[in-house]
């Protein structure tokens, strides 16, 4: 609670309805960040909400255990065929971190291999097995040691990939097509080369897709963009339209034969909640909705124009460096001024924390363009933009103005944006140190 009054965020949402949160206090924001990919199809989509209430009213099996889950052989079937035909089984848990653990334990048992290979400043989760593949010290911090045999390499490195693949000992590589961290982009080649690689090692490729997947980059899953083939691909989040925990782990036959090879080791893995009705329902009518209403397709194509148009201000302010992404997953980088007033102030600013200056950009978004959009990640110089699928000609020029008039306000020194700064900053060394404020108050 006391981050999110530092950056004025903590506010009463009332309804929510599509791209739309509105406030208690009768504000109207527009979602650009759809609870980091959960709501691809918009919030309260009405045939989620449906599929949800049929659900719960015709009193079906629900985590009877020992009978055939027909809703989750459903589901299976239809994100199988979505997926592209190779991955041909599918296994649920109950969240994305949930989803990784089961893609590490498959890896090694189908394997043998104990090695598990993830990218630079990967995210796969905080869980120990997730946490093990995520490359930020904040989230590691403390908590180790972590799993064995994990291992980093570079993101967008294939002789690195290529070094420790060669060693045999390598399970899978576990990467992120497009780095949520970040928007970190993977170099044309770097996907297909890695995916050879994996196969040429004996290495299993493990897509983590559970933010970039069902359509958030223009594609079912963003791998498509590149026309790999992973032996494994791990979905959550918006699988089920907002509401329900879910993870799914699409793999190839044999993968699953594998290790569920015998009679007694038919529940070798499993999780109580993962094949749970509701879960599964709301993902059938989730995939319909995705196709019904060409969300895919609106994705890319607004996505294109996204980029464009933002990109269009990188030559206009110094402070913007990069515009980059896919679909409805989109980072803008800032960065370092060159003229000197500019320049001292941001010092200021970073020298006191280290990705602050984000927060100016998000923090008037928010107050005074009613635009939810948040940082990409610890001491990170990127904003993300991650709509659902479902917005507009007019959503995507809303966003576009405002993000001009706010970076436009950046660039004035002195200015309300790097006053808002200085208020910042004091406020986070007030949070840092509330026993330092309670004695001052008591004083
Ligand atoms: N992998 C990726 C790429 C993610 O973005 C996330 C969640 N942000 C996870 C794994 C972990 O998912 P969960 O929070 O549901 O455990």
């Amino acid at each position: 609670m006391r981050l999110l009054d530092l950056l004025e965020m903590n506010v009463q949402y009332e309804r929510c309805v599509g791209t739309e949160l509105f406030t208690s206090d009768g504000r109207r924001i527009v979602d650009f960040l759809s609870g980091y990919c959960v709501h691809n199809i918009g919030h309260n989509h009405p045939d989620v909400i449906r599929a949800l209430q049929e659900e719960l009213q015709r009193s079906g099996p629900t985590m009877i255990q020992t009978q055939v889950a027909d809703l989750a052989g459903e589901l299976a079937d239809q994100l199988c065929q979505r997926a592209g035909g190779k991955l041909t089984r599918a296994f649920f848990a109950s969240s994305g971190s949930e989803g990784v653990e089961a893609a590490i334990k498959f890896a090694r048992g189908a394997t043998g291999r104990p090695g598990i290979l993830y990218a630079g400043h990967a995210y796969h989760g905080l869980t120990y097995g997730s946490l093990s593949l995520t490359d930020d010290k904040n989230f590691r911090g403390g908590f180790e040691p972590l799993l064995p045999g994990c291992k980093a390499v570079p993101f967008n490195n294939l002789a690195a990939l290529e070094r420790e693949l060669s060693t045999r000992q390598i399970a899978a590589f576990v990467v992120e097509p497009i780095q949520g961290k970040g928007v970190n982009m993977p170099s044309d080649d770097f996907l297909p080369e890695a995916a050879a690689l994996c196969r040429r090692y004996g290495t299993l490729l493990v897509a983590d897709e559970i933010q970039t997947g069902l359509g958030r980059t223009g594609r079912f899953t963003a791998v498509e963009h590149w026309n790999v083939e992973p032996d494994m691909v791990l979905l959550s989040k918006s699988l089920s339209g907002g509401h329900v925990p879910v993870g799914a782990l699409l793999t190839r036959k044999w993968i699953f034969d594998k290790i569920f090879d015998r009679m007694d080791r038919a529940v070798v893995h499993g999780s109580t909640f993962a094949k749970n009705d509701l879960a599964m329902a709301a993902g059938i009518a989730t995939l319909e909705v995705l196709k019904s209403e060409r969300l895919i397709e609106r994705a890319d194509a607004l996505g294109q124009r996204l980029i464009t148009n933002l990109s269009a201000m990188i030559p206009r302010y110094e402070l913007l460096k990069d515009v980059r992404g896919k679909g409805m997953m989109i980072g803008l980088e800032f960065g370092a001024p060159k003229s000197l007033a500019l320049k001292a102030s941001w010092n200021v600013l970073e020298t006191a924390s280290e990705g602050l200056f984000c927060q100016l950009i998000t923090i008037p978004l928010f107050k005074d363009h009613k635009i939810l959009t948040q940082v990409a990640g610890h001491a990170s110089h990127t904003i993300k933009i991650l709509p659902p699928l479902t917005i507009t000609e007019s959503d995507c020029k809303w966003i576009e103005d405002s993000f001009a008039a706010v970076i436009a306000g950046a660039h004035r020194v002195p200015g309300a944006v790097w006053s808002l700064g200085k208020t910042l900053i004091d406020n986070a060394v007030r949070v840092r140190s509330p026993a330092r404020e309670k004695a001052s108050a008591q004083a």
